[in-house]
């Protein structure tokens, strides 16, 4: 696919044509927090960022969504029947991603987009999505994409790639697409693509940071289960949830109905595996009732139960936020490091 030359003059110019036809969402600054949200006419994304705090994730799945109205007025004929509302899956584009947050798309895409259960609102709003991607020219100490499936010029997930290249971006059509958002923007100037390539190069050599994956498909699932390091790791976690709600890869939900008065509507929200609410029974049990085996769940499903069961890697992008955000330093790298060394004849001791 060929790259196009976008001299900066002409950036706004072209956001401006393809707000036409797409809704856009880019990265937007509040103070120092950069964050995707739909850009208002005349926005441009920001790209003065490292990576914004939480992920582009919600482009696609929402923090908060309705599935369904319902009317408990039993003087309506269609009342208690659920109803879809109407929604917008007109063409939207997501300007200005990270290379890792695309990749975590088709990751995630496993599992809202299966032959046995399709997820009908992310798989219409993915559907929808035009990834732009803005390539990683200085990655962050906490990004280890590298060694995660990934890399600061990773073209997986992504429709357009885009480098910044000074006083232009270089922007490479990495799908039809992609083509078709550089065409409707008008930015057409060839340019050479060697560029790109070179830049790519001394991005990924300023990744230090790494993580080591080759041993954990080979591990015993009960062994690493009953590892003796969970008890220590979990140790000072808040449960605070921070974790899995920055990962462009955790998709855990709730559903929940909610009314007023005789109006109801069936939500999802994003929930997490480090609530103890997450996982309660209606009886009252709870299977992951103490913080040991919440934090232990989130590491086994990343580094253990999705590498054996999708065959292709781990349930990580590398993004490195959990490892920023978290408020007591707990670091996936650390923990990825005890699993993929865990050795059972070396330890006798067990997590609760
Ligand atoms: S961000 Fe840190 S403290 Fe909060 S739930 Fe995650 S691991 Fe625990
Ligand atoms: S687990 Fe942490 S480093 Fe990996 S993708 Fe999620 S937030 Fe990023």
């Amino acid at each position: 696919m060929k790259v196009i030359k976008i001299d900066k003059k002409d950036w706004a110019g072209g956001l401006g044509k393809l707000s036409d036809a797409y809704r856009l969402f880019g990265p937007v600054k509040d103070k120092d927090v950069s964050d995707f949200k739909e850009l208002a006419a005349g926005e441009l994304p920001d790209f003065d960022f490292l990576n914004t705090n939480l992920s582009a994730k919600s482009a696609v799945f929402p923090q908060n969504e309705v599935m369904f109205e319902y009317s408990l007025d039993e003087s309506q004929e269609d009342h208690h029947i659920m109803k879809e509302p109407e929604k917008d899956y007109s063409p939207r584009a997501v300007i200005g991603i990270r290379p890792c947050d695309a990749a975590a798309f088709l990751l995630v895409k496993r599992n809202f987009d299966t032959p046995e259960y399709k997820d009908p609102y992310w798989i219409r709003a993915y559907e929808a999505s035009t990834f732009v991607g803005l390539a990683c020219n200085d990655p962050g100490k906490t990004c280890f994409c590298t060694t995660a499936g990934c890399g600061p010029f990773h073209e997986d997930g992504l429709d357009v790639l885009i480098a910044d290249a000074g006083d232009h971006f270089l922007a490479k059509a990495i799908t039809e697409k992609g083509e078709a958002l550089l065409q409707a923007a008008g930015w057409g100037a060839e340019a050479d693509g060697g560029q790109i390539e070179t830049m790519k190069k001394a991005a990924e050599a300023k990744i230090s940071s790494t993580v080591s994956t080759d041993s954990l498909k080979d591990k015993v699932t009960t062994e690493l289960y009953d590892a003796s390091f969970w008890e220590d790791t979990a140790f000072a976690c808040l449960n605070c949830g921070t974790c899995t709600y920055v990962c462009p890869t955790c998709w855990c939900f709730d559903i929940q109905d909610e009314n007023y008065g005789k109006a109801g509507i069936r939500m999802r929200n994003w929930d997490s595996c480090m609530y103890p609410l997450f996982t309660i029974h209606g009886s009252g049990h709870n299977p992951r009732g103490t913080k040991t085996q919440r934090v232990r769940q989130r590491f086994m499903h990343k580094l253990k139960y999705y590498v054996d069961k999708y065959g292709a890697g781990i349930q990580c992008v590398g993004c490195g936020r959990c490892v920023r955000l978290c408020p007591v330093n707990i670091d996936i790298r650390e923990v990825c490091e005890f699993m993929n060394s865990y050795d059972p004849a070396a330890t006798t001791c067990k997590a609760a």
